[in-house]
C-alpha cells in the first residue's frame, strides 16, 4: 500500500521526533496528544530542532516553513481516521497502550497500518488487541529521532508481508535504515544493550572500579561514544530497570536479574540525568 499520511500518537520526546522526520520527508503528519498544550510543546520542539538545521545551513528558511506546515496537531483520536499509518509513541504503560489501540483500531480506516514505538512491550500482544493483527508492526526509533539512523522494525507473530514491506519501504523514505527482527522481549537493541549496562552496574556494585573508570574503560577500549553508566543515566535508570524486568520475566533467565544497586538508585529517586542524579551528579554541571 502507498503511505501518504502519517498519524503520530504522543507529542513527547519520541513522538515529536517521529513527526519531525516524517514531515521533513514530505509526508502529511497529524500529531495527537491528550492536551493542546502538550501538542503545542511538541510542535515547538520540532520548530526549535528544525531551526538548528537552518542555523547550520542544512535547510533553508522556506524548507523549514514547509516542513512545519505539514504537521497538524489534534487531541482527538477520531481525527486520525484517514491516516494510512499511525505510529504510537505514548508512555510505556500496557493499560494505556491497550486502550489506545482499541480506540485506534475502531477509528482508523480499513487497510491502515498500526505501529508502536514501544521499547519493550510485546508487538504480538499489542496486535492481538486489534482486529487487524496482520497490519500491526513495531517501529522502534532511536533517541534523538532526527539524528539516529536506525529503525528496528519488529514483526509480530501475525504481521503480514504487505505490512512489513510497506513499513520497510516507508522507513527508507524517512531517510532511515530499517533493520528487521522478530518479536521477543527486548527485541535486539535492548536485549543486547541492557545486559551490558547491568553488568557495568554490577562491576560498580562489586567494587571492581569507580564510575569514571568503568565508563572510561568501555569508552576508550571499545570505542563506544559514551560509557555504559553515562548511557544508563541518559536513558533513565527507571527505564533501564523496567526493561531489565521485562527481559528477566519474559525470558526467565537469571542472567537478566537487575543489579540490586540499580534497584536501590531507582528507589531513592536517583533516575539519572532527568532527576539531576544517577551515577553522576548533574546538579554540579
Ligand atoms: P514522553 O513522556 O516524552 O512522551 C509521551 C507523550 O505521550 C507525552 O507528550 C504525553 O502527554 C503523551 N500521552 C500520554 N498519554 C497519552 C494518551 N493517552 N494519548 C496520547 N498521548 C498521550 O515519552 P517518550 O520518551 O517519547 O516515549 C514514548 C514511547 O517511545 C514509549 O513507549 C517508550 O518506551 C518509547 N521509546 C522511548 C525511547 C527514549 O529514549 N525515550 C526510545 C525508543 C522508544
Amino acid at each position: 500500500m502507498s503511505i501518504q499520511s502519517i498519524g503520530v500518537i504522543g507529542a513527547g520526546q519520541m513522538g515529536n521526533g517521529i513527526a519531525h522526520v516524517a514531515a521533513q520527508a514530505g509526508f502529511s503528519v497529524l500529531m495527537q496528544d491528550i492536551t493542546e498544550a502538550f501538542a503545542a510543546k511538541g510542535l515547538a520542539t520540532i520548530d526549535k530542532n528544525l531551526q538548528r538545521g537552518v542555523d547550520k545551513g542544512k535547510m533553508t528558511v522556506e524548507e523549514k516553513a514547509a516542513t512545519l506546515g505539514r504537521v497538524r496537531t489534534t487531541t482527538k483520536l477520531e481525527d486520525l481516521a484517514d491516516c494510512d499509518l499511525v505510529i504510537e509513541a505514548a508512555p510505556e504503560k500496557w493499560e494505556l497502550k491497550k486502550q489506545l489501540f482499541e480506540t485506534l483500531d475502531a477509528v482508523c480506516k480499513p487497510g491502515a497500518i498500526l505501529a508502536s514505538n514501544t521499547s519493550s512491550i510485546s508487538i504480538t500482544k499489542l496486535a492481538a488487541i486489534t482486529k487487524r493483527p496482520g497490519a500491526f508492526i513495531g517501529m522502534h526509533f532511536m533517541n534523538p529521532v532526527p539524528v539516529m539512523q536506525l529503525i528496528e522494525v519488529i514483526r509480530g507473530l501475525a504481521t503480514d508481508d504487505a505490512t512489513f514491506n510497506a513499513v520497510m519501504e516507508l522507513s527508507k523514505q524517512l531517510g532511515k535504515t530499517p533493520i528487521a527482527c522478530n518479536d521477543f522481549p527486548g527485541f535486539v537493541s535492548n536485549r543486547v544493550l541492557l545486559p551490558m549496562i547491568n553488568e557495568a552496574i554490577y562491576a560498580l556494585y562489586e567494587g571492581v572500579a569507580t564510575v569514571e573508570s568503568i565508563d572510561g574503560i568501555m569508552k576508550l577500549g571499545m570505542n563506544h561514544p559514551m560509557g555504559p553508566l553515562t548511557l544508563a543515566d541518559f536513558i533513565g535508570l527507571d527505564t533501564c530497570l523496567f526493561i531489565l524486568n521485562v527481559l528477566h520475566e519474559g525470558l526467565g533467565d537469571p542472567k537478566y536479574r537487575p543489579c540490586p544497586l540499580l534497584i536501590k538508585y531507582v528507589d531513592a529517586g536517583w533516575l539519572g540525568k532527568k532527576s539531576g542524579r544517577g551515577f553522576y551528579d548533574y546538579a554540579k554541571s
